[in-house]
Order: structure tokens, then sequence, then C-alpha cells
């Protein structure tokens, strides 16, 4: 198959000027400085801060900014360039309308310390969209707080354990915990005081209820349960699962990560859930990953609501304001309001679909998850089954036989201009890639992605190097990934 990759359109052979700086050369010209400038400097600034050498700073004509920055950002592979079937992280298009609502200067202009009154806006934006997360999951409590899915994990544990203390039951110190989860989830655990139980998945790739009854009991405090897991797979004894939770005086987390899946047509308190956090950066749209920061709303059954951050809004005599009067609150987690650009992101998502819309979301997300699995089925090895939720997990073994990795096939599609899957998770999967097209992408791009991934399987049959020296095309090839993450050099010129 032809190359699709043609995000950088220097020829190779050209060497990338990276260090554009010549002395001398400069990028501005100002009036010449009065002849009293000395003293009018001295007079505004202390002395102390006077600079005493010219700054190291590159010398460059506009043109060369211009440039060296469009030239950079032409080789970020994100969503706007290049599909991007990274599993669990749901990198679904962001609707540039959205961008446009969160830039209006009424929301990206206020300042955090502005009066109630002059931020009903942003209240009822809150006020709305809290509303409307409470009806998609059914639990009627709602902080949109926490400013991501591992910071809403971590806030619901909180509330959870607060919830607990109030009753008097303080022995309650273990969270039971999927060996398919995230390793947010464990993290999130430890880091609120409480100790990580893990269990066995079964054969089929879901919760063993005779593993989780073996470990339920008068110390859990909560079941840290992914719904569809991360192998894609819904939980079909979610409610038989729930019941034993129940019975054990525990209470149900659901981890939210995966709710594209069933967004509009599931609300996660009907099959047990009494706390859950949502990734409004994967579900509702938003860039985030390398692309910005995300927010973690948690939704929470009634009779923990009393617990969740405060301050939150509310809507008396008119007008939205901040109840402050919050006893049982386990306080702030997060400075201000949280994230606010990206609360009102998911307000214009959500605005844009309705209850329908979403709908159409995750069934369209499921259908093109399933449609992807039908194309690579036959090539690729998939250990639980041919039919999945919005994503899936396929096993490289038989590449990896004859010398090709999960981490080769996925440097690989860098080649043919695709972002690879998530790779080695979830961990119970040996050569483990993990796909998830997203609803929005098209049915080409969908058949274009396969018939990359069935070119890389011949390749490892035929001429397994091609694989293993990938990516070729790319600006920077095979990197030292340990190195890249211990020893990151972050500044030019290196320091
Ligand atoms: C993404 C994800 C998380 C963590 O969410 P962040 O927003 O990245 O902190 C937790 N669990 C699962 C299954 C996820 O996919």
């Amino acid at each position: 198959m032809t190359n699709p990759a043609t995000r950088d359109i220097a020829p190779k052979s050209l060497p990338t000027i990276f260090e554009c700086s010549v002395p001398g050369r400069k990028g501005h010209s100002l009036p010449p400085l009065p002849a009293d400038a000395d003293a009018l400097v001295t007079e505004a600034i202390p002395k102390r801060f006077l600079r005493r050498e010219p700054a190291a700073l590159p010398e460059v004509g506009e043109l060369d900014v211009v440039r060296h920055y469009t030239r950079l950002s032409s080789r970020t592979m994100c969503v706007d360039t290049n599909f991007y079937p990274l599993g669990s992280c749901t990198m679904k298009y962001n609707p540039k309308v959205n961008e446009t609502v969160a830039g209006l200067e009424g929301f990206a202009g206020a300042h955090p310390e502005e009066s109630e009154e002059s931020l009903q806006g942003i209240l009822k934006i809150y006020h709305d969209v809290s509303q409307a997360l409470s009806r998609l999951t059914g639990l009627a409590g709602c902080s949109l707080q926490p400013a991501a899915g591992a910071h809403g994990e971590f806030t619901a544990l909180l509330v959870a354990k607060a919830w607990f203390d109030d009753r008097g039951e303080t022995g309650r110190c273990e969270v039971i915990i999927p060996d398919t989860a995230h390793g947010t989830n464990p993290a999130s655990a430890l880091r609120c005081g409480l100790r990580a139980v893990e269990i066995k998945s079964d054969a089929r790739g879901r919760i063993d209820l005779g593993q989780l009854k073996s470990k339920l009991g008068p110390s859990t405090a909560c079941v840290m349960i992914t719904n569809p897991n991360t192998l894609g797979l819904f939980e079909d004894q979610m409610h038989e699962a729930a019941a034993l939770i129940h019975e054990a005086g525990a209470l149900v987390y659901l981890d939210g990560a995966n709710f594209n899946a069933i967004v509009g047509r599931v609300r996660p308190a009907d099959f047990g859930a009494d706390l859950m956090h949502i990734n409004v950066h994967k579900t509702f749209s938003i860039p985030h990953g390398g692309g910005g920061p995300g927010a973690g709303p948690i939704c929470v059954r009634d009779f923990l609501a009393p617990y969740l951050p405060s301050p939150w809004v509310v809507f008396k005599d008119g007008r939205y304001m901040l109840e402050r009067d919050c006893p049982k609150s386990i306080g702030k987690v997060r400075s201000f309001f949280g994230n606010v650009n990206n609360i009102v992101r998911t307000a214009a998502y959500l605005r844009q679909l309705g209850a329908g819309g979403l709908r159409e979301v995750s069934g369209h997300a499921v259908l093109n998850a399933n449609y992807l699995l039908s194309l690579l089925a036959g090539t690729y090895d998939v250990p639980y089954g041919i039919r999945c939720m919005h994503e899936f997990v396929i096993n490289a073994t038989r590449q990896k036989n004859l010398g090709v990795k999960a981490m080769d096939i996925a440097k690989k599609l860098l080649d043919y201009g695709f972002h690879p899957p998530t790779t080695y998770f979830p961990l119970i999967v040996p050569e483990a890639l993990m796909i998830e097209p997203t609803e929005t992408e098209s049915k080409e791009t969908l058949e274009a992605f396969a018939a990359a991934m069935l070119e890389i399987a011949r390749l490892a049959e035929t001429d397994a190097a091609r694989v293993t020296a990938a990516p070729e095309t790319t600006p920077v090839t095979r990197m030292d990934e340990l190195a890249a993450a211990r020893q990151p050099v972050l500044a030019w010129p290196k320091a």
C-alpha cells in the first residue's frame, strides 16, 4: 500500500534546521532609547533585579520564528491530523465550536476571584452540567471539581471514606480491584490510605465472582470496577457483583473512563454503581493528553452527596450561588472551580448532541470498534472473542514468534500515518495492542488502518527487519524510551 504519511512535507534528505539563531539578527526594531533611559529604568526597577548581561536568546527574524514553530507544529501527530486509536483514551474529534465557546471572553476572561453575581453564566453552566451528568449516570450528587479521571477516583474514594467514617465503620480500609484495571485505580486507593486488593479475571476476561466473594468482607470499603472493562467487554454479571458488594456493606465504584461505550443508553446507577468518575476529556471530546488538561467530575448516590467537595453551586431565589455551608464535605480538592474551560466544552458538547445524539455516539463507537475488529480478527489473535464494546485488545504473540513485537507494530504504524494503539495494556494480555477507533472515524479511515495492520502482519512474515527498524519516515526514528522518560531534555540549548 502507498504511504499516506504526508505530515512532513520537507524531503527526508534535507537537513532540518532546528538552530536558526544568527548573531546580530533581529526580529524587531524599536525607537532609539532616550538619553536618560538608564535613570528612568533604575527609578522603576530596583537595581538588584536589573540584568547585568544580555539574555542568551535566539537571534532570529520574525519569519524564522514563524517557520520554526509552524514546521514543529506540523510534526505533531494529533487527532486533527491523524487517526489516533489509543485504547481507553477515547481520542475522538473535538468539534471546533467547543473551542469557540470556551474561548468566549466571558468564560476565558473570567477571574476566579470575581463575585458570584458577575459569574452567573459560569455558575449556571456548572449547575446544568452537574444535572446533565446526574441524568446520564442516574447518580444524584455531582462534583465538577476534580481535574482528571485519576483525581476523580481519589476524590470519590475520599467521599466513600468520609461516609464510612461518619457511620463509625472505620475498619473499612481495603479496595478490591480487578487485574484488568487501569494503574490509577490502585494508586488512588493507596493515596487515600486504603489498601488495594487484586482479583484475577475469569477465562472470559470478566470479574470472577468466586474471587470477588473470597476477598469481600468487613474490611472492604469499595470495589472499583471498569465497565465496559479495559478488554472492551461488558461486565455481564454486574448485577450479581453489585449485589455481593452491597451485601458485604461495601460500595461499588465505577471507573467511568469507558463511558463512551454506553453513554445515553445505560445509567451506571442501574447496574449498581454508587460512585463514579467521568473523564469528560474522553467521553465528551476535549483535546487532551499532549493537547491539554481534562476534567474528572464525579457522580455519587444521594446519601453520599453531603460529602462531596465544597463549595457547590445551588440555585436559590432566582440566582446561582456557591453553597459554602457543607458541614460533612471533604472540603476542596481543586483551587477555585476546577478546569472551567473543559466544563464549558462539556456543556457545548452535551448541548449539541442532546440525549438522542449521545445514544448515537455510543452506538457508533461500538459499531466502529466491531467493524475494525472484524477486519483484523483473521490476521491477529483476539484473546477474548470477536465481539466487543467501544474498543478491543488483540494479541500479537503470533507476530512476536516471527520476531516482531507489539511495540514494533505500534512503531511501524507511524510510517503509515497512524498513531499507535495503546501497547502492553491491560497487563493480562501478552503483546497487547488495545485499539479504540471512536465514533468520529469514517469507514474509509478504519479500512485504511486495517490495511496497514494487515500489511505489517505480512511484513512480519516476509521482511521482519522493515518492521523492527520502524519508524523510518518520522522526523525522529526509534527512540530510547527509557532515557526519554528518565532523562528528558526539556531545554534548548541542552543545559
Ligand atoms: C484514562 C483512564 C483513567 C485515568 O483518567 P485520567 O483522566 O487520565 O486521569 C482511569 N481509568 C481508565 C480505565 C482510563 O482509561
